[in-house]
């Protein structure tokens, strides 16, 4: 059985007093619906500087935390950046690789995002590798032609269920326009039967399949009970406590 994973991209938003008030915002609630609360896993993934000025209020809500991003290196000259092992020394457990604001801005290709996601595991963390078609891809019939090759590309070889991957088309990220149910369970249902390919039975059934674009409270009931549907990467909505816990509470629903 998979546990629904509700994960939160704060992007580039937020200052310490927003950050603070937001994950205390979700923890009062994880409070008074304990045994709500219980039934799924909650991430945040904050700006990496406000990882710090959240970790404890996150912890004792058992919120877990994440990065946005990492290098694929431990550490060294690399200016600007953050590895996995800082993330996972901050009190990070899963890391976001690969979104496709990274791919697009930063020209990330699927040997990096592997590179990254490899790194995220030898420090312990769990990657949420995160794959999707363009509008044009789509409308030329390459779904999921792309999202294969995104996949058997971007993940470590020998992961096995260490990884959560994020199916999140391009197009449906912060546009409000969100993939049709059909079209979710397409994909997801196409990415399960390629793990199970390439990893087997047991580690495709064990790996969670996030859905990724425009969630919000009035989709998310009908995306989350799709049978491949593991969870959801929320960008704009998890920015209101009462949105990303309304998504939560419709995953076990
Ligand atoms: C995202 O940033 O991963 C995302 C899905 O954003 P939004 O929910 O705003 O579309």
């Amino acid at each position: 059985m998979r546990r629904k994973l509700i994960a939160g991209n704060w992007k580039m938003n937020g200052s310490k007093a927003q950050g603070l008030a937001l994950v205390e915002a979700l923890a009062a609630h994880c409070r008074e619906a304990e045994s709500t609360a219980a039934a799924f896993d909650l991430l945040v993934c904050p700006p990496f500087v406000l990882l710090p000025v959240i970790e404890e209020r996150a912890r004792r809500a058992k919120i877990a935390i994440g990065g946005q991003d990492c290098h694929p290196k431990e550490a060294g000259a690399h200016t600007g950046d953050i590895s996995a092992t800082m993330l996972a020394d901050v009190g990070c457990s899963y890391v976001i690789v690969g979104h496709s604001e990274r791919r697009q801005d930063h020209r990330e290709d699927d040997a990096l995002v592997q590179a990254k996601a490899s790194a995220a595991l030898a420090a312990g963390l769990k990657p949420i590798v995160c794959v999707g078609e363009t509008q044009a891809e789509r409308d030329a019939g390459q779904a999921l032609s792309v999202i294969e090759k995104q996949v058997r590309n971007s993940l470590p070889a020998g992961a096995g269920s260490r990884v959560v991957i994020a199916y999140e088309p391009v197009w449906a990220i912060g546009t409000g326009l969100t993939a049709t149910p059909q079209d979710v369970a397409d994909v997801h249902a196409a990415i399960r039967a390629m793990l199970q390919s390439e990893a087997g039975e047991e580690a495709a059934a064990q790996t969670r399949i996030l859905y990724g674009g425009s969630v919000k409270p009035s989709n998310a009931a009908e995306l989350l009970a799709l049978q491949d549907v593991d969870g959801a990467l929320v960008g704009g909505a998890s920015l209101k406590a009462e949105d990303f816990w309304a998504i939560a509470c419709a995953s076990v629903a």
